[in-house]
């Protein structure tokens, strides 16, 4: 099979034009090329008005080796590699401990079903609680203001991206494939097709949650566990004569403790009561840089004709999104992230007393407004005045979510502006053309206050630069709502690169966004991979490669 990549047709070309393509670039007779599939299709928007596909297609033909050669110089023209999916060890046939997984996000549903798919029957104990309940505690703050701590957006079956736009693209280096197989799982629990082989797929956040119920099935039809309700507030750790530890186990909520030598911390960002406890039972933590910044809101209608024009409403481009970077003069970065095309803006804290925006779509993204984080990066030398230590970043988010839920008037409201008052310095009295979609509700005020000076004065010199890329970006009318402060996770749990073990604790495995080693459902998911490879081949007592 041959590999073709970046074969540019224009958007509506017909059926013929494919086949017709790839006979044109290899330079082969019609008999030759004995059938084709799409790998993957994006499309290239940067000329207004003559927006191009682009394929990469995977290509039987007739003599392959001969073309092969003919082709030897062109890049875009090489052997399909082998992107399936094989397991580094099986479990042997007495398993002394079955390996513990903390959190049932991304990272720890693919590290338990790796983990099951080889044998290791993993035992998931997981905070928050099954996706449907989840689900009803979560529309709960949305609709009533009341916030279930340990059953929210954060945490509960799924993970983080359970209520989000599900995008599943990502930028990691993925050498052995792991996102193949991450997207290939998904299909088989219910994920459209599509998700294969377009280049930015997103599944929405109504089809997530039955993919997840049926991914737990799967993990659990090979002896796998998955148990709710079960918050891990403690680790066993032994440590030997030589000062070396090793972990033997888990403490739960409700004082019951379960052995293993073997336990994978996929916790997500927001687990700080977890992270504080890890701090203080000695596991080597860091504080990592992150972002900070408010949520936007412009008409999807914007959008779409600014990076479409003429082409808006053209089936295979959907809703535009979009992308931003500014550098500033002081060397802060302003950026664009988790953008939701027709979406809606959510309530995202996981602790009462605090104010944190997100962003969530259906698969169909036909809300009236796009929405995107619009944040600032942050290092550690900007938590010191609010802590020290590797936990500082923690306390800098818990400073400006709570102030952000007094600005919101203390009753889970988010304090909002139009970004025409936001860049003039003055308070919102009155929403105009975009209807802030937040639930349970906007609180009209000034965001000068809402994030440090240094994080206001970028983002309000990201905007103008901004609208020069989106014609329409500083619409006076457009919604800012905040804070947006869980863009990644504020520590990382250093681990080894060889065999993904703590750096300081023997026998647990660091893992996905909260140990800081992903951002996103995608790399979550490869990474939870990653780890369940080098659980088991601990386990097996083979070796790790890096
Ligand atoms: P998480 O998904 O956060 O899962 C961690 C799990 O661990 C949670 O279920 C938690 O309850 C559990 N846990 C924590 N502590 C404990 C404990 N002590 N004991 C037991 N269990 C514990 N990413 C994308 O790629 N695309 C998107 O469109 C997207 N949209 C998003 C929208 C929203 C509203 C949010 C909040 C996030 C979004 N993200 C998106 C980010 C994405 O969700 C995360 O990057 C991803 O979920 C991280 O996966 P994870 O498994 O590492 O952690």
């Amino acid at each position: 099979m041959l590999r073709l990549t970046d074969l540019k047709l224009p958007l509506d070309h017909p059926a013929e034009a494919l086949p017709n393509a790839i006979r044109a670039k290899l330079g082969i007779a019609p008999a030759a090329l004995r059938s084709f599939t799409v790998f993957r299709r994006g499309y290239d928007a940067r000329k207004r008005g003559a927006i191009a596909l682009i394929y990469t297609l995977d290509v039987e033909v007739a003599d392959e080796a001969a073309l092969l050669a003919r082709h030897a110089d062109d890049r875009h023209v090489q052997p399909t590699p082998d992107t399936s999916y094989k397991f580094v060890a099986q479990a042997p046939a007495k398993l002394e401990h079955r390996p513990i997984v903390i959190g049932f996000g991304p990272c720890g549903i693919f590290a338990a079903l790796i983990l099951a798919q080889s044998g290791f029957r993993p035992i998931v104990l997981e905070r928050g609680k099954a996706v449907r309940e989840r689900t009803k505690d979560t529309w709960d703050l949305w609709r009533k203001r009341n916030l279930h701590p340990d059953s929210n957006v954060q945490f509960g079956e799924g993970g983080a991206g359970t209520f989000s736009d599900g995008k599943l693209h990502s930028q990691i280096r993925d050498t052995q494939h792991h996102g193949r197989k991450v997207l290939a799982e998904f299909v088989k629990a219910g994920a459209p097709e599509e998700i294969l082989y377009v280049s930015k797929p997103h599944i929405g956040t109504f089809r997530l949650v039955t993919m997840v119920e049926n991914l737990r099935a799967s993990i659990e039809a090979l002896g796998g566990e998955i148990r709710f309700d079960q918050r891990v507030d403690d680790l066993l750790v032994e440590t030997d004569a030589q000062g070396e530890r090793q972990v033997r186990g888990v403490r739960l909520a409700d004082g019951g403790e379960l052995r293993s030598d073997h336990v994978v911390l996929a916790l997500g960002h927001s687990a700080r009561d977890t992270f504080e406890m890890l701090h203080a039972r000695g596991v080597y933590l860091e504080a990592k840089p992150f972002s900070i910044g408010f949520r936007v809101e412009h008409p999807q209608s914007l959008i779409d004709r600014a990076r479409f024009g003429p082409q808006v409403g053209h089936p295979i481009l959907g809703a535009a999104d979009y992308k931003l970077v500014h550098h500033g003069k002081d060397g802060r970065s302003v950026y664009s992230f988790c953008m939701c095309p027709g979406g809606t803006v959510v309530a995202a804290t996981s602790e009462p007393g605090r104010v944190v925006t997100n962003g969530m779509s259906q698969y169909s993204r036909n809300e009236r407004n796009a929405n995107a984080a619009l944040v600032c990066d942050i290092r550690p030398a900007d938590y010191a005045p609010y802590g020290e230590g590797p936990l500082a970043g923690i306390a800098l988010q818990r400073h400006w979510e709570t102030h952000a839920f007094h600005m919101g008037g203390g009753d889970y409201s988010a304090p909002g502006q139009r970004v025409g008052d936001f860049l003039a310095g003055r308070a919102s009295r009155a929403v105009g053309e975009v209807q802030p979609s937040y639930k349970p509700g906007v609180h009209l005020t000034d965001l000068s206050t809402a994030l440090p000076d240094y994080a206001v004065a970028a983002i309000r010199a990201a905007i103008p630069a901004f609208d020069r890329q989106i014609r329409g970006y500083a619409l006076p009318d457009a919604m800012l709502t905040g804070v947006e402060t869980r863009t990644s996770s504020p520590v990382r749990i250093r681990r080894n690169d060889d065999d993904l073990q703590s750096l300081n604790t023997h026998g647990l495995y660091p893992a996905g966004e909260g140990a800081g080693y992903a951002g996103g459902i995608l790399s979550a998911a490869v990474d939870g991979i990653r780890v369940a490879e080098a659980v088991a081949l601990s386990i097996t007592g083979e070796r790790t490669e890096s």
